[in-house]
């Protein structure tokens, strides 16, 4: 059998597996565009599933869930709710990660755009799930990870979110969180993002909001070939202060200025040979830590940003409001308050401080994103995610002999039974 060399998008783990679209004999989980930064794609087995993609990919309402976000926005000249940073995001791991985007609260998590979905369960039957059928396997799908089948089919609601032909985006710097946080207004249909240098004491950041322009500017097509490769590993350790001077660079750099006209693709996907922080990480190895935290314990971001990067050389470090979650029943870490991202170099992060970060996480409610993870173990999973019982009974029903199995499944226990 063909193998093929599998990486996580922190090059953190890898795998040697067998790519099939039938289910029948095998244990593995299903395969999206890899760019999940952890281990919820790379299989416990050595098969990952992956279905042929189809003709008339993008024609609703019975859509293909390999049309990668990016194809679905141009084909189909429609925007999405919680559309994540990176355009070849499929629609399947979107809605596996129940992804978000900078659409803070007018928006939603990508939950929000699913009507319904075609689902192949363990025992090779194929339902349908909705809010109204089959409610709860629906509900642990969306942000089930794969974990509940393979998703088949996927029907997208109608949404009223404009598709402008370009953005204007508008820049607004300042230091410390407490202004950051005041800073952000709710403002519909506005894309609202902010980036903090964590190596200077004052947390200076810029944020970036943006909103319909008018004139029309044509997207480059987003590829990893375009996100050229750098090889400046040195960076990454701050050697010579090089990462506190970038960082600095980029605040002066971006004054706060008027709206000034923006792609898409720039607005939605950031992603740069210069924010792709595997550049300036030995062997392309990073680790990313995201967390939300509930909107009533904002107070306590700084401590917990403090506790996450003590003794530790942060990369890059964005900030978003996120709003009310549609559903709560699973492993989605989207609730209504703010989501802190940390890229790390994996050589240089010290594990030893990561436990009291957790702890302290623990304590005011915090929820690691399950799709950037690498580190949490069962123990914090399962106290961090308390709807995790009811998820597990559903998933118990579906997959009694656990076929569908991931490392990061097995890593955090997630069908013991
Ligand atoms: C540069 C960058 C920026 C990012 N920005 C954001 C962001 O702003 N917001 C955000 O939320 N996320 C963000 N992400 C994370 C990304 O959106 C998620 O990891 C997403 O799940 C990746 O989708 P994928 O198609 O690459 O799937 P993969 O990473 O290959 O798989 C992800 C999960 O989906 C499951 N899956 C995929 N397809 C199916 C299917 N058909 N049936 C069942 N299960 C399936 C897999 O088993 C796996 O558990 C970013 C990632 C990168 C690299």
């Amino acid at each position: 059998m063909k193998m093929q060399k599998i990486y996580s998008w922190g090059n953190n783990f890898y795998k040697d597996v067998e790519l099939n679209s039938d289910l029948s004999e095998n244990y593995g989980i299903y395969l999206g565009n890899q760019n999940s930064y952890g281990d919820c794609f790379i299989p416990y087995s050595h098969f990952s599933y992956k279905s042929k993609r189809k003709e008339k990919l993008f024609c609703e309402p019975d859509l293909d869930p390999s049309v990668t976000i990016e194809e679905y926005i141009y084909g189909n000249n429609k925007l999405l709710f919680g559309i994540p940073g990176k355009a070849n995001v499929t629609i399947g791991g979107a809605v596996a990660a129940d992804t978000h985007g900078k659409d803070n609260i007018w928006g939603g998590s990508f939950s929000k755009n699913i009507h319904s979905l075609k689902l192949k369960l363990a025992n090779g039957q194929v339902i349908e799930c909705s809010d109204k059928k089959n409610r709860e396997v629906f509900t642990a799908t969306l942000g089930g990870y794969g974990l509940t089948g393979v998703i088949e089919k996927v029907t997208i609601k109608e949404n009223k979110i404009p598709l402008p032909p370009s953005f204007l985006k508008q820049k607004q710097k300042g230091s410390g969180l407490e202004n950051l946080f005041n800073e952000f207004e709710e403002s519909p249909y506005t894309y609202w993002v902010a980036w903090v240098n964590l190596l200077n004491k004052r947390f200076d950041w810029v944020v970036e909001k943006s909103f319909s322009g008018k004139k029309d500017i044509k997207s480059k097509k987003s590829s990893d070939s375009y996100i050229k490769k750098l090889n400046l590993p040195f960076i990454g350790s701050n050697s010579l202060n090089s990462m506190s001077y970038i960082n600095n660079i980029y605040f002066n750099l971006n004054s706060t200025t008027k709206a000034k006209s923006s792609s898409i693709n720039k607005t939605l996907y950031p992603l740069s040979m210069i924010s792709d922080t595997r550049n300036i990480s030995p062997k392309r190895k990073i680790l990313q830590i995201q967390f939300s935290l509930p909107l009533k314990n904002e107070k306590y971001i700084q401590e917990l940003i403090e506790r996450l990067i003590y003794k530790q050389v942060p990369l890059l470090c964005s900030i978003k409001r996120l709003g009310s979650p549609l559903y709560t029943e699973s492993l989605s870490f989207y609730q209504d308050g703010w989501t802190v991202a940390v890229d790390f170099s994996e050589k240089y992060f010290d594990l030893s401080y990561f436990e009291e970060f957790m702890k302290k996480l623990l304590d005011h409610e915090g929820k690691i994103y399950l799709a950037k993870d690498s580190l949490l173990n069962e123990k914090y999973f399962k106290a961090m995610y308390p709807n995790f019982k009811n998820w597990e009974q559903v998933v118990k029903k579906l997959d009694p002999n656990s076929k569908f199995q991931s490392h990061m499944s097995n890593r955090l226990g997630l069908k013991q039974w």
